[in-house]
Parts: structure tokens; sequence; C-alpha cells
């Protein structure tokens, strides 16, 4: 009996696992503590039972990209949608990278735009950003000098909350042919959209969820708004029928349901601001933000910190490997926030 070899390097890889336990304030992958309304559940399960599921979904999410097209008053021909944004940054690099093509990303950022490239066979280059983590024209500059294909940068960025100037988003663009990708997927809490830059530049992608501001995590819906051309190639690389007739479908009626999700956004939004300025009273240094969470610093070892929180049923996400002594916490509801800052209070006591 043989035993297979995979790809070489495979088995160097940890598969990706957030944990995801039962405790009472689920705060480490940042999603929507709310769900949608009850309405929306409804209209999800009469859009569902109209569908024919026996037939193969609309290849190419039709309607779903004219309404998304529509939102953003961009082209159907640039909008393109698929599970999540993480199945969009994956097309994207299967279309832009390979064997011997650069995918250059600024550290500390989103873990999996590095795991993305490898499984599209592309050279990962990293740059570092120092802390507090924002790019500034000689950051440019050193990502030019590489020559990359492609330049993966997040904005506001995940994990550390704070999002780039658009001018340099624009420097990098405009300076460049490399197909450059700004994953926004908080970008609804802060910071600016590059999509007004769109129209100007071919080569720029700007990429969004439902997961995050849309409170859709589960329903898995991305999408990204770029030049024609660029979701031709998409459309060379997805695989046949990739969103399923649900997903579309569920899709188009959160959008229908626009108004709830962004009400929901400024409680979110009071949430972080709350943290932001609650932990620097406990003697945590917390890092400002843009997004749906805060990291922040702890005055005793982050990993110790972690455990305790977590015995107190906060779950939180531990960042000590990426950056010095670093913990994140999502923004969840008033009663999360409550509960994770008095059991903070306690650790620290
Ligand atoms: N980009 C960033 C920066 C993220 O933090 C996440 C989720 N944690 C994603 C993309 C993926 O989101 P989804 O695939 O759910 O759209």
């Amino acid at each position: 009996m043989t035993t297979a070899s995979p790809r070489p390097g495979l088995r160097d890889v940890e598969p990706y696992e957030a944990p995801q336990l039962r405790v009472r304030a689920r705060l480490n992958t940042n999603e929507c503590p709310y769900p949608l309304p009850n309405g929306f559940a409804d209209d999800v399960a009469k859009a569902v039972r109209e569908l024919e599921l026996n037939r193969y979904p609309d290849r190419d999410a039709e309607a779903l990209r004219e309404r998304l097209a529509e939102l953003h008053g961009h082209s159907f021909q640039g909008t393109w949608a698929a599970n999540g944004s993480n199945e969009i940054l994956l097309q994207l690099l299967q279309a832009y990278t390979g064997p011997g093509r650069q995918v250059l990303v600024f550290e500390p950022t989103y873990a999996v735009h590095s795991r993305l490239a490898w499984i599209a066979n592309g050279d990962r280059v990293a740059l570092r950003l120092d802390e507090p983590w924002l790019m500034s024209s000689r950051d440019v500059d050193a990502a030019l000098k590489r020559e990359p294909d492609v330049v993966l940068l997040c904005s506001p960025n995940n994990p550390t909350g704070n999002a780039q100037p658009i001018e340099l988003v624009e420097e990098l663009a405009r300076r460049s042919s490399a197909l450059v990708v700004v994953d926004e997927a908080y970008v609804e809490f802060g910071g600016e959209s590059s999509t007004p830059l769109l129209d100007r530049y071919p080569n720029l992608v700007v990429v969004r969820t439902f997961s995050k501001a849309f409170a859709l995590a589960g329903a898995r819906i991305g999408y990204c708004l770029a030049a024609p051309a660029v979701v031709e190639d998409l459309r060379r690389v997805r695989l046949p029928y990739h969103l399923s007739a649900i997903t579309q479908a569920a899709g188009l009626v959160a959008l229908d349901h626009r108004d709830d999700a962004l009400d929901i956004l400024d409680r979110i939004r009071e949430q972080r601001d709350r943290i932001s300025k609650e932990l620097p009273t406990l003697g945590v240094e917390a890092f400002p933000s843009d997004a749906n969470f805060v990291l922040f610093r702890p005055p005793k070892p982050a990993r110790e910190v972690f455990d305790e929180l977590l015995t107190r049923g906060v779950l939180v996400r531990d960042f000590t490997d990426l950056i010095d002594s670093c913990l994140r916490v999502s923004a969840g509801t008033p009663d999360e926030v409550d509960l994770f800052l008095s059991s903070l209070d306690e650790v620290l006591r």
C-alpha cells in the first residue's frame, strides 16, 4: 500500500481555525452580534421556496450583480459576486498570480491574504509597517521597488483597525501596473472607500462583503468592483455555478433589507467607541479603530489575559504571534461588551 503525497509544503500549512466555541461572549471573529430582523428570514424563506432548485443557478449571478452595481453607481460588467470576500480574493489571485508572480502584502494584516496567495501558487512578498501601522509614501516606494504583480491592501486593516489614506491607495494604483486590491471588509464602519478611484484606475479592485455590516456571515456573500476586463478574467477562473441559487436569493433579499442593516451599524460603532474609551481606564493600550473591533495591549502577558477571559466566558482573538502582546475584541452587544470589560477589569486587578 502506498500513500499519496500532497503538494510540497502542504503539510506545513495549518488549516484555518478560529475557535467556534459556545461561550457567553463570542468576540473573536468580527461578526455582527445581531441577526437581521425577523422579516428578513421570512423573505429569504419565501424567495427560496420560489427557486427551481432542480436547475443550476444563474452562472453569472446577474440579478445580484445588477443590484450591487446600482448600489455603487458602478458598471454591471465591472461588478462580480462570490461566496464571501474570501472567494473573491481567491479568484483574483488565481487569475493574477501563479508561479513566479509576486503578491505583496503589508504586514500585520489579515492572515488569509497570504494563505490565499500560497493556494494560488503566487510568491508572497511581505513589507512590515511600523506601529501604528499607517502607510506612508515611503512604504509605497518600497512596495513598487519590488515590482509586484498584485498588491493586497486591507483598509480598515484587520487586525489593527486603522484605515489607510486613500491618497496612498491612489499612488499605488497610479504608479504601478500591478493589480491593486483593496479589501474593504470593514469600510462601512469607518475609513474612506477607494471606490471613487475606480473610474480612473483600471488596475484597482475594491472587495466588499456581506459578512460584517450586512450581518450575513452565514450566507457567504462577497463582491468586488473593478474594471470590466478584471471581471472577465474572474469569469475565466470561477467554478461553474460557483454561487448557489440560495445564496443569490439571500443576497437580493439582504439588499432589500439594507436599511435594517444600516440601523445596526450605529449600535456597533457605539460599542466599539465605548471599548476604545474604557480600555485605557483599565490601564490597557487601545489602538484607534475604524472597524467593528479594537486591537489592544494589556499590561499583563496577553496569552494569560486571553485564557482568563475565556474562563469567564469571553472569547477574544490572540494576535501575540503577529503583533507584540496584542489581543483583538469584536464590538458585541452592550451586554457582551459589559461582560468583556468587567471580566478584563477582574483579570487585571
Ligand atoms: N477580509 C477581511 C479583512 C476579513 O477580516 C474577513 C473576515 N474575517 C474577510 C475578508 C472574509 O470575509 P468573508 O469571506 O466572510 O466575506
